[in-house]
C-alpha cells in the first residue's frame, strides 16, 4: 500500500485531481466527508461536541448546526482547539479504518484540504499538492463558483500560504493549464505513484 495525502488551496483543483486519480484506480478517502460522518446524528462524536458546546450547536432535528458552531469557534482559538481535540482523533481513527479496508497493493489517496495547516504531512508516504497562483484561484472562485472577490480573498487568507503548502509537497501538480493538461499531468503522477508502490517490494502491504 502507498498512502498519499493530497492537498491544495481552496479552488485549486483538488476534487478534480482526486477524481482523475480514482479513475486510474486510487482508493479515495475524503477527509471532509469523514469529518461530517464522525459528528452525524447518533454518533459519540456529536454527543461529545454537544457536551462541550451545549445544545445551542444542535439544530432542532438533533443534527449539528454547523453555522452555529462556526460562530462559536470563529475568532476563538481556544474553543477551536477544544473542537479539534474532539474531532481530529475521530477523523484520524475513521480514516485509518477506511485505509486498512483497502485491498493490499492499493494507492490510497486522502483528500485533506487542511493538511498543511494541521501539520499532517508526516502521516502519508507521499504528499501531493495541487498548486495554482493566487490570481487563478481567485478567478476560478469568482467566475466558476460565483463568490464575490471579497469572499474569495477571505477564504484564501484563512488558509495556509501557497509557500507553506509547497514546503510540504513531495509532488506538485501545477493546475494552470487546461483540464486536458491537468489530466495528462495526473496520468504522469499516477505512474510515479505506482513506481513508488512497486519500489516498496511485494511484501509491503
Ligand atoms: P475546494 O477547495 O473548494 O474543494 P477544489 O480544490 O476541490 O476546491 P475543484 O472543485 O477541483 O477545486 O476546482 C475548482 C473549480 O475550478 C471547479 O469548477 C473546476 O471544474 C475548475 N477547474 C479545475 N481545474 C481547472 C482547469 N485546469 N481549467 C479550468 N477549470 C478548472
Amino acid at each position: 500500500m502507498l498512502t498519499v495525502g493530497l492537498t491544495g488551496g481552496i479552488g485549486a483543483g483538488k476534487s478534480t485531481v482526486v477524481r482523475l486519480l480514482a479513475e486510474h484506480g486510487a482508493v479515495v478517502v475524503d477527509a471532509d466527508l469523514v469529518a461530517r460522518e464522525v459528528v452525524a446524528p447518533g454518533t459519540p462524536g456529536l454527543a461529545a461536541v454537544a457536551a462541550e458546546f451545549g445544545g445551542a450547536v444542535l439544530a432542532p432535528d438533533g443534527s449539528l448546526d454547523r453555522p452555529a458552531l462556526a460562530d462559536v469557534v470563529f475568532r476563538d482559538p481556544e474553543r477551536l482547539a477544544a473542537l479539534n481535540a474532539i474531532v481530529h482523533p475521530l477523523v484520524a481513527e475513521r480514516a485509518a479504518a477506511l485505509q486498512s479496508a483497502a485491498p493490499a497493493g492499493s494507492v490510497v489517496v486522502h483528500d485533506v484540504p487542511l493538511l498543511a495547516e494541521n501539520g499532517l504531512a508526516d502521516r502519508y508516504d507521499v504528499v501531493v499538492v495541487v498548486d495554482v497562483p493566487e490570481e487563478i484561484q481567485l478567478d476560478r472562485l469568482t467566475r466558476l463558483r460565483g463568490m464575490s472577490e471579497e469572499e474569495a480573498r477571505g477564504r484564501m487568507a484563512a488558509q495556509a500560504d501557497r509557500a507553506d503548502r509547497l514546503a510540504v509537497a513531495d509532488v506538485v501538480v501545477r493546475n494552470t493549464g487546461s483540464t486536458g493538461e491537468l489530466a495528462a499531468r495526473v496520468a504522469q503522477v499516477w505512474r510515479d505513484l505506482i513506481g513508488r508502490l512497486g519500489a516498496r517490494g511485494p511484501d509491503h502491504r
